[in-house]
Parts: C-alpha cells; structure tokens; sequence
C-alpha cells in the first residue's frame, strides 16, 4: 500500500524526537526535501518513530511532509538500532523511496549506515548540501581530502540513496496551509539484541552558538589565557557567542559544544568575527551562511581573507583591544 502512494518518487526524513517533539535537525530536513520535492512534484515523507508520539505529525506536516509514517511501540519509546533499523528496513522495501535523509547526529550517524548496510546501498555521511536531479539522482556535497575540495558524491545505482546532514545546514520552513496525511502503521519488531538495563539521561546546556546573532571565535593564533580573556571581552561588549576552531578545541580553550565547523557547529549569525582562524574550508563550511565575516589575522595571505566581507591584518593582541574600546565608547553615546 505504501509503495503505490510513496513510491520511489519520494523522499523520506527520519524524524528524529524528544519525548514527542522533532529536534530542529529534522524540521530542517523536511524543509530542504520539501525545496527539491517541489522541483520535481515529487512527494515528503516523515518517518515518526516511538511511543506515544502521534502529536508530533500536525509540526512535521507544517513542516513541509505530504505524508508521515507514524510507527508507535512501547519498544520503540527509546532509540535503539537493532530496533529502528529493521523497522525502516521493512518500511523502505515497502515503500521503495528514492531518497532517505537522516540528521548527523548521534543517532543519525548510528541509524543511517546500520539502515543502508541493511538495505546494501550507499550512506554519504555528513553533507553540507543535497541537490536532486531531473533522473532523481541525488547530488550529496561533501568536504573531502581534509577539507581541501568539495566532493560531490552520486548513488548510481543502489537505492535508496541515503544521507545523513549535519544540523543547521538547511533552514526549517513553515507551511500552515499545507496538507497532509498520516499513516498510521503497525510495526513488527525483531528479537532484541539486547536488554535495555537502564536509561540515563545527561544534561547539556544547549550551546548559545547556534541562536547567536553575533559570534567570536578564535583559533590556533589566539594561544594564551589573556587572549581568550581578551576575545570574553570583546564578546561581552558585542553580546555575541563565543566559539572556536578545532585547535582552539584541542588546546582546551573552549568546550566542545562551541567547536565550529564540519564536524562542530554550522552557524548563521549576523555577525561572525573569526580571531586568528585561518580560514580552513572545514572550519569555513560552519559559517558559510553568516550574513557578515570579519576576520582578523596577521598574516595577509591567510586564506580567510578572501572568504570574508572585511578583513583585518594584524596582531589580535593589538587588534582586539582597539575593537573593544571603541565599541564601548559609541556605547557610552
Ligand atoms: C575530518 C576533519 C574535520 C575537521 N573539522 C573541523 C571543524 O569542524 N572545525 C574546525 O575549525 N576545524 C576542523 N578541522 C581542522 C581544520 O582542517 C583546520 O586544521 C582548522 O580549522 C585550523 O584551525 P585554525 O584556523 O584555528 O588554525 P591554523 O590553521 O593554525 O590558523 C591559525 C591562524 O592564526 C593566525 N595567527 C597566528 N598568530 C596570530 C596573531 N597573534 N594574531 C592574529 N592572527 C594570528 C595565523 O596567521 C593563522 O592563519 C577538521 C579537520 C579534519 C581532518
């Protein structure tokens, strides 16, 4: 019944939930399959699955999906690949979908590949674009070779064509007129792999990178406890984030959840200030969409320059506390 409505003229999202709520990784998704389906007239599909998790479809159908597939289970209440998988696998031999998109998360990054091992296709990990053409090929967009080039990878002959993107590449769409229905299905559950013991939950404060209009970041160059003081400064004055590269990372100045970049966060501030950064594409890839770059690096040659809409040459011990003092006097008028 699924293949004659879905078919392979459709492009799936697995809806990834919290206690019922899409996390922001998948409404993004529906909204890029939403832009290529329309191209196409092609249909959306959401994959909902849980327990108890039914409210979820009116967002994903706002979101952009023609069709969500609710599979609800008790079993299913808690993410768990000897689960999930075999239960998309039926889904997809049923429906025959020529696209499934996954969020690059952890789950995602788990799920997608055990899905494609299973369904014996492909799985491009990590894009940071997705095209469809007019054969339904899709054009996944990767970093490849340490970031030095763009590699754009095809499926030619496996389906479906899996992917897994990373969060905040694609912006969520909001649709409040549009229809949709909801199918609702019975899933069949293999023998479990394992027992679920116990579930604990960690809490993480949500990274303030993300939602940021303004954001600082420093990198390799800004090497001493005063020039990470320097840049909290700056950040206080600017009310912006403050973040980093990988080597900023590595040397222990900034968290984790502040890494920016391919394998960190993607950002859209309003204002993104890169302090000695270099401008490497996997560091560059996480704020293509700033609407302004402004880097300050004191060497002129470094490729950052010519990836921002202003630069600055200079030594950021000398640089920064001139950006500070000057912000704060137009603050004082
Ligand atoms: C698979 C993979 C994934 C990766 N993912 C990420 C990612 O998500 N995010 C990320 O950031 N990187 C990532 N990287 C690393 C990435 O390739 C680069 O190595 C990294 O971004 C470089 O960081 P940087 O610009 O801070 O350091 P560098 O390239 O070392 O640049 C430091 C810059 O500081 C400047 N500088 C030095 N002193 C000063 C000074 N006093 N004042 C002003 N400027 C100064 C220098 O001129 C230089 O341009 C990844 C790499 C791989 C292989």
């Amino acid at each position: 019944m699924i293949g004659d409505i879905e078919g392979k003229e459709s492009l799936w999202v697995f809806i990834e939930q919290y206690k019922g709520a899409p996390k922001q990784v998948s409404l993004e998704l529906i909204a890029k399959a939403r832009m290529l389906a329309d191209k196409f007239s092609l249909r959306v599909a959401a994959l909902l699955i849980g327990d108890n998790v039914s409210t979820a479809s009116s967002v994903l159908i706002s979101a952009g999906a023609d069709t969500v597939f609710l599979l609800e289970h008790p079993l299913l209440g808690r993410y768990r690949s000897d689960f999930y998988a075999p239960v998309i696998l039926d889904l997809i031999r049923k429906g025959k979908p020529g696209v499934v998109i996954f969020g690059a998360t952890p789950i995602g990054r788990d799920l997608a590949p055990a899905v494609a091992a299973l369904a014996g296709t492909g799985c491009t990990a990590d894009c940071v674009d997705l095209e469809l053409t007019e054969n339904g090929a899709l054009l996944q967009t990767v970093p490849a070779f340490g970031g030095r080039m763009m590699a754009v990878i095809v499926t030619p002959e496996q389906r479906p064509q899996i992917a897994t993107v990373r969060p905040g590449v694609f912006q969520q769409a909001w649709f409040p007129e549009h229809d949709g229905r909801v199918v609702s299905i019975l899933p069949e559950l293999p023998p479990a792999k394992f027992d679920l013991v116990e579930f604990v939950e960690e809490s993480i404060q949500p990274s303030l990178l993300t939602s940021a209009r303004v954001v600082v970041a420093g990198g390799a160059g800004v090497d001493s406890r005063e020039g990470w003081e320097l840049l909290r400064e700056l950040t206080g004055v600017l009310q912006a984030a403050l973040g980093g590269s990988r080597p900023a990372l590595d040397n222990g100045w900034i968290e984790e959840s502040q890494m920016i970049g391919h394998s960190g966060s993607t950002i859209r501030p309003d204002l993104y200030i890169a302090v000695g950064i270099s401008g490497d594409v996997l560091h560059m890839v996480g704020v293509q969409d700033a609407k302004v770059i402004v880097a300050v690096n004191s060497d002129s040659r470094a490729p950052v320059f010519s990836r921002s809409d202003y630069g600055i040459v200079g030594d950021y011990r000398e640089v920064v506390p001139v950006l500070i003092n000057t912000l704060k006097k137009k603050q004082r008028f």
